[in-house]
């Protein structure tokens, strides 16, 4: 240890490092993370001991993928539920998606608005995501240097008139100017031409709502996408991957220098087409949940690397706007407290470790969003952690989740993995599913 400086000391006989795991103690000091010692190394005079035993030390989870809603639809969401519920589930670092709040962050001022309404409410460190709409191409690269870490777009209609979607030519566009400064564009691809041409019966019968969503309309959508990052040599993202049919084409595009991630998300590698009961619109999401089948092709995709990272694209909204009609009820699974014990029930069935869920759910986010701080538990990173009983079970109540409505796809589920504490920049924000004060920093691309 570098001595003086070390004020916590973090001891488990499970630490997740990016060498895998192994019982060790992690000095902490001034919030980053000193040195991975050996366990039994001598505590520094001075400094604190935390020993969490046989629980499993993890990186905090990263999420890039929130609509936090706020400010505008603070009744859906807000910085200060979000973050609360966050804190809860393991994650310490959440980007918010740029759509769903009023207003959306399609203009620096925009941003500015959004950031003062989070910064006193986050409970972790929280960024953001600028949007491409048609109108800005003039604001991306201002948006850019104001701090957001990357731009998203629809492809599709957004489910908000204030959020229009881009065509294939306003793509080109966008993602050129984007490429032109090395951004990143994340893109929801969806191709609006195969849900125009997909049967819209609506009504309370999953399959026909997964019938007017159909996998050639992402499948479309990305070969779309790799064709034009191709051209330019634009980095590009592909959101909240559903369709496994996708997954060769990816696969052939990254073995050909291609520069496109993707993620999915935990609704999709854990909830099946199958389960959904009609009428049950919490499970609504676009691009929807497919077959068990798909799912068992999305788990491979992860397991060759085609995947990159999960995140939970928690959209919620209120109970109200969850009719029990497909075609009318608001798209958008709310899990973000949930997200680590869902991944990590599937993920041990699957013989996955919980150093892949970390790569998946922490260190791959991270490097998607440039995060060099985040994402790790090595030397120089934040000391940002999540403490996990892996073995330990709970049944999902939505009384108990922090998020503001509380509608969950996951209700009544059995799922392994219990969160015990979570740590941000060195400090306690929550235990025992109690969260403390709202103490999260706001960050912005390469501060
Ligand atoms: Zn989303």
């Amino acid at each position: 240890m570098s001595g003086a400086d070390v004020e916590l000391v973090l001891r488990s006989t499970r630490v997740v490092t990016p060498d895998g795991t192994r019982p060790a103690a992690v000095a902490v000091a001034d919030g980053r993370i000193d040195a991975v010692l050996p366990y039994g190394t001598e505590v520094p005079p001075g400094a604190r001991l935390e020993d969490f035993g046989d629980d499993v030390l993890l990186p905090g989870l990263v999420d890039t993928h929130v609509h936090v809603n706020d400010p505008g639809r603070t009744e859906w969401e807000g910085f200060f539920t979000a973050t609360r519920a966050a804190a809860a589930g393991g994650i310490t670092t959440l980007l918010d998606m740029p759509l769903n709040s009023l207003p959306p962050t399609t203009t620096v001022g925009h941003l500015r608005t959004k950031q003062q309404v989070a910064a006193p409410k986050a409970h972790i460190d929280t960024g953001f995501w600028g949007g491409a709409i048609p109108s800005n191409v003039k604001d991306l690269r201002p948006l850019y240097e104001a701090g957001v870490f990357g731009f998203k777009c629809f492809l599709s209609p957004s489910g908000v008139d204030e959020f229009p979607e881009l065509d294939q030519e306003q793509l080109a566009r966008s993602m050129a100017e984007i490429a032109g400064f090395g951004g990143l564009l994340i893109v929801h691809a969806e191709d609006p031409r195969h849900l125009d041409s997909a049967p819209q019966r609506g009504g309370p019968a999953y399959a026909d709502f997964l019938a007017s969503r159909p996998r050639d309309a992402e499948n479309t959508a990305i070969e779309g996408l790799i064709a034009h990052a191709r051209r330019l040599n634009a980095r590009v993202h592909v959101l909240h991957l559903s369709s496994s049919d996708a997954l060769p084409m990816i696969a052939a595009a990254k073995r050909e220098g291609v520069r496109i991630t993707v993620e999915s998300c935990p609704h999709f590698l854990t909830l099946t087409a199958e389960e959904v009961p009609d009428g049950a619109t919490e499970f609504k999401c676009c691009p929807p949940i497919r077959e068990a089948a798909n799912q068992d092709a999305l788990w491979e995709g992860l397991a060759d690397g085609t995947i990159d990272c999960i995140v939970s694209d928690h959209s919620p909204c209120t109970t109200e706007l969850k009719t029990p009609d497909f075609a009318s009820a608001w798209g958008g699974i709310s899990s973000l407290q949930l997200g680590l014990p869902a991944i990590w029930t599937e993920a041990r069935g699957r013989g996955h470790s919980l150093d892949d869920v970390a790569r998946w759910m922490s260190a791959a986010p991270a490097r998607l969003a440039g995060l060099t701080r985040k994402g790790a538990i090595e030397a120089g990173r934040d000391a940002d952690f999540a403490v996990l009983a892996p073995d330990e079970t709970f049944t999902v109540d939505p009384a108990e989740l922090f998020h503001r409505n509380q509608v969950t796809a996951y209700a009544g589920k059995t799922l392994h993995g219990v969160v015990k504490s979570t740590w941000l920049r060195g400090e306690r924000i929550a235990a025992d599913g109690a969260v403390a004060g709202p103490t999260g920093r706001l960050l912005e691309r390469n501060h």
